[in-house]
C-alpha cells in the first residue's frame, strides 16, 4: 500500500479522498491555488503545496506543477479526481514515467475511452450496445448526408473529445445539418482542441443510466449496479438514483454482465463507468468515465462499498476482496447536487457564505468542502457539496430527502436547494416517471 497520495484536485472531491486515505492510514498532499487557499483540503491533508494562480489553467491544470509537487512531497501515487486532468491520458502517461502512480486506468484505456469514436469501436467489438449513428468521424457534409437516412431524423452531431454537455447540435432537418455539423466542429475544436464530430440517432425520450465497474489488476472486475442520472439540465445530471427506479435485478444482471464482460476483455483496471441511454427497453452506450463520478455515493449507500478506498487498493496491485455475488443492492439512495446557483437560471451565484447548516440524522450524507464563511472562488465549478440520503424505501428515501433539504441552510449565495425541494414534493419524481428532457420541458 501506499505511503503518502497527493490529491491533484480541489473541492468536495478533494476531501473526500483525503478521507478515504486517513481510513487506510495513507499520508495526503493537498494541492492549490492562490484562490484556494483558505480550503478545507488544505487544512485537513497532512501536507500542502500551492501549484499556482487562481485560474485552473495556471494551478490545477498545470502538470508539471503538479508532478513537482508530488516529487518534492514524496508522493507515490497521485489521485486524479474528477475533472481537471482526471481523464487526460498524456498526464497519465507523464505520472506513470516518473515512477508515480496513476490512481486511475492504465493510460491508453484513458485516451480511447476520452474519445467518443474510439470508445464506440471498442465497444462494439466487445457486443455492448451502441447508439445507432456514424460508423466512425464525419468529415465532409456530404458524407452526414448520405448517411442521414439510415440513421433518421432527429440526430445528434457530438463531439468526440466532448465532455460536460459541451459540443452537441440537435438537427431535425436536413437543411440544419451543413450550420449543425459546422458549429459542432467549431465548439469542439475552442473547447476541446480537436474538431472531430460524428452523429448519433438522437433518442427522444431516454432515461440516464450508468453501470458502476470495479477492476483489480489481476483480472477481476465486477459491477455495483446502476444509477440513475436522468434528471440533467443542459445534459448536466443535478440528481442521482440507486437503483434506477425502471431497472429490475434482471436487467441489472444482464447489463451489468455485458459490461464486465468488456472491460475484461479490455484488460480494464480501477473504477470506471459506462454510460447508457435507456429507451423502449433498448440499452444503448453513449460513453465510458474512467474515473470516479460525483455521483459516486449512491452506489456506495446502497451497497456498502467504499469506492475510493477500492479504488487505492486496487491501483496499489491489491486483488479485489469481493467477488459479484458478494455485490447486494440495499434500500434506496438519491443524491442532490448542491451547486451555487440560482435554482430558475442557473447562472452561477459566487459570494460568501454567510451562515451554513448542514442537515443531519439517519442516512443523511453530506459531501461538502463549505462552512460558515467560506468564500466561493468564481474560477471553478459551481459545486458547493452533494447531499446523499438513504433510506430502506425510495417512498422513504424521497420523505427524508425533503425533511434534510427543509433543514438545509446556506445563505449568502444562490443554491438548487429549493428546485431539489421542489422535485421532492413533484407527482412525477414520486413515481419515478422521468426522462432525460423531463427537468427541462416539464419542470422549469
Ligand atoms: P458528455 O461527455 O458531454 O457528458 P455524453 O455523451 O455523456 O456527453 O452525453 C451527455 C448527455 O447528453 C446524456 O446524459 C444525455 O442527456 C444527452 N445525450 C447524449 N447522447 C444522446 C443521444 N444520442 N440522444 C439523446 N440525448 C443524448
Amino acid at each position: 500500500m501506499f505511503n503518502k497520495i497527493l490529491i491533484a484536485n480541489r473541492g468536495e472531491i478533494a476531501l473526500r479522498i483525503i478521507r478515504a486515505c486517513k481510513e487506510l492510514g495513507i499520508k495526503t498532499v493537498a494541492v492549490y491555488s492562490e484562490a484556494d487557499i483558505n480550503s478545507l483540503h488544505v487544512r485537513l491533508a497532512d501536507e500542502s503545496v500551492c501549484v499556482g494562480s487562481a485560474l485552473s489553467k495556471d494551478s490545477y491544470l498545470k502538470m508539471g506543477n503538479i508532478l513537482s509537487a508530488a516529487d518534492v512531497t514524496g508522493a507515490e501515487a497521485i489521485h486524479p479526481g474528477f475533472g481537471f486532468l482526471s481523464e487526460n491520458h498524456v498526464f497519465a502517461e507523464m505520472v506513470e514515467e516518473h515512477g508515480i502512480t496513476f490512481i486511475g486506468p492504465k493510460p491508453e484505456h484513458v485516451k480511447i475511452m476520452g474519445d467518443k469514436i474510439l470508445a464506440k469501436d471498442a465497444m462494439r467489438k466487445f457486443g455492448v450496445p451502441l447508439v445507432p449513428g456514424s460508423p466512425g468521424k464525419i468529415e465532409t457534409i456530404s458524407q452526414a448526408k448520405d448517411l442521414a437516412p439510415s440513421i433518421g431524423y432527429p440526430m445528434l452531431i457530438k463531439a468526440a473529445c466532448g465532455g460536460g454537455g459541451k459540443g452537441m447540435q440537435i438537427v431535425h432537418t436536413e437543411h440544419q445539418l451543413e450550420r449543425a455539423v459546422s458549429i459542432a466542429q467549431m465548439e469542439a475544436r475552442a473547447n476541446f482542441g480537436d474538431n472531430s464530430v460524428f452523429i448519433e440517432k438522437f433518442l427522444q425520450n431516454p432515461r440516464h443510466i450508468e453501470i458502476q465497474i470495479l477492476a483489480d489488476q489481476h483480472g477481476n472486475c465486477i459491477h455495483l449496479g446502476e444509477r440513475d442520472c436522468s434528471l440533467q439540465r443542459r445534459h448536466q445530471k443535478i440528481w442521482e438514483e440507486a437503483p434506477s427506479p425502471v431497472v429490475t435485478e434482471k436487467m441489472r444482471s444482464e447489463l451489468g454482465t455485458i459490461c464486465v464482460n468488456a472491460m475484461k476483455q479490455l484488460g480494464y483496471r480501477g473504477v470506471g463507468t459506462m454510460e447508457f441511454l435507456y429507451e423502449n427497453e433498448q440499452f444503448y452506450f453513449i460513453e465510458m468515465n474512467t474515473r470516479i463520478q460525483v455521483e459516486h455515493p449512491v452506489t456506495e449507500m446502497v451497497t456498502g462499498v467504499d469506492l475510493i478506498k477500492e479504488q487505492i487498493k486496487v491501483a496499489a496491485g491489491e486483488k479485489l476482496t469481493m467477488t459479484q455475488e458478494d455485490i447486494r443492492i440495499k434500500g434506496h439512495a438519491i443524491e442532490c447536487r448542491i451547486n451555487a446557483e440560482d435554482p430558475e437560471t442557473f447562472m452561477p451565484s459566487p459570494g460568501t457564505i454567510t451562515f451554513y447548516h448542514p442537515p443531519g440524522g439517519l442516512g443523511v450524507r453530506i459531501d461538502s468542502h463549505i462552512y460558515d464563511g467560506y468564500t466561493i472562488p468564481p474560477y471553478y465549478d459551481s459545486l458547493l457539496g452533494k447531499l446523499i440520503v438513504w433510506a430502506p424505501k425510495r417512498s422513504d428515501c424521497l420523505t427524508r430527502l425533503s425533511s434534510a433539504l427543509d433543514e438545509y441552510v446556506i445563505d449568502g449565495v444562490k443554491t438548487l436547494i429549493p428546485l431539489h425541494k421542489r422535485l421532492t414534493l413533484h407527482p412525477a419524481i414520486i413515481k419515478g416517471k422521468f426522462d432525460i428532457k423531463w427537468l427541462e420541458t416539464k419542470f422549469l
